[in-house]
């Protein structure tokens, strides 16, 4: 009984130690991932609901470790947050989109507006007011042209310090949308109190939307709030003509999703959207 005890807490040390270090491995990875170069930005299209045009792309990033096969965001942001390294990670998404939106600039494809995603970490980490003007005055990318997005829980949590963000964004036209809207812990006060510019309809919502009436109610009553408020609106992850018939009909302004394409890298975004300017 003895022996057999010990060899089970060997176990569970043992286990407990590959955990740990499958961790620190990734956090090593990360940092090296960093410095080697190995993320890719992908983007997905944006499409005018009431005529399919092509208003603009969200930045999507992906890690590509030479040899192996690229690695999902869900993946690794969180463990970016964790350690803090989402900050240099989400300036450098930042300024690769921008870098990207100058290049099709200077190509003669005027993709009007490029939407990348600002973790609640970077807010609390760093003056990421700063870092945005900074970054978009380098690129020389106009900032109506950028749409920041953040979640309703990155704005509850970080409170001042994104009222602060946001009012200055704002000033210098650089647009703000609300990810996800819908599933986050928040109370409307907020559409009120900060000027947002879009909601972004979560995909939960639009998932079941042809055959759940009261998805449907709910999708109506943010695109009706959003129209009453002046506020565009978005629905996320439209993967079928039925979803977007529904979002035509209740009057949603604009849409992505996997009926249009998944995010996809630049040069196909090239190809197969900014050369026809439409899905
Ligand atoms: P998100 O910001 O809500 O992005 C939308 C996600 O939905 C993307 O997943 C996209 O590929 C996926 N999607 C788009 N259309 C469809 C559809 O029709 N059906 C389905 N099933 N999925 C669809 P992705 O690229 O894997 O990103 C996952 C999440 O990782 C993002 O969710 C965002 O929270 C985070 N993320 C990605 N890139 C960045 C980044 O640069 N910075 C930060 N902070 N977070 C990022
Ligand atoms: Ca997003
Ligand atoms: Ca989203
Ligand atoms: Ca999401």
């Amino acid at each position: 009984a003895k022996s057999q005890g010990r060899n089970t807490y060997g176990f569970y040390t043992e286990d407990l130690t590959r955990f740990a270090s499958q961790r620190l491995d990734l956090e090593t990875r990360l940092r090296r991932g960093l410095s080697n170069e190995e993320f890719v930005v992908f983007y997905q299209p944006v499409l005018s609901v009431s005529d399919g045009t092509l208003l603009g792309a969200e930045a999507l990033v992906r890690w590509q470790p030479p040899g192996e096969q690229m690695i999902s965001p869900a993946d690794f942001i969180p463990m970016a947050e964790e350690t803090g390294l989402i900050v240099q990670l989400g300036e450098w998404v930042l300024r690769e989109a921008c870098r990207q939106m100058r290049a099709w600039d200077a190509q003669g494809f005027v993709l009007p507006s490029v939407a990348v995603n600002l973790s609640a970490e970077q807010v609390r980490r760093q003056d990421v007011g700063t870092m945005l003007l900074q970054v978009l005055a380098e690129s020389g990318l106009a900032a109506e042209r950028l749409e920041i997005e953040l979640t309703e829980s990155s704005l509850m949590q970080q409170g001042e310090k994104a009222a602060m963000l946001l009012d200055q964004l704002k000033q210098h036209g650089v647009r703000l949308a609300i990810d996800d809207f819908g599933t986050g812990y928040s109370s409307l006060a907020y559409l009120k109190r900060f000027s947002i510019d879009k909601l972004k309809i979560d995909r939960s919502f639009i998932k079941d939307l042809a055959d759940d009436r009261n998805d449907l109610a709910i999708a109506s009553a943010i695109v009706a709030m959003a129209n009453a408020l002046d506020i565009a609106v978005q629905a996320e992850g439209v993967e079928n003509d039925a979803q977007l018939a529904l979002l035509k009909m209740i009057g949603c302004g604009s849409w992505q999703g996997y009926s249009c394409s998944p995010p996809v890298p630049p040069v196909d975004f090239e190809q197969r959207f900014l050369l026809a300017g439409f899905c």
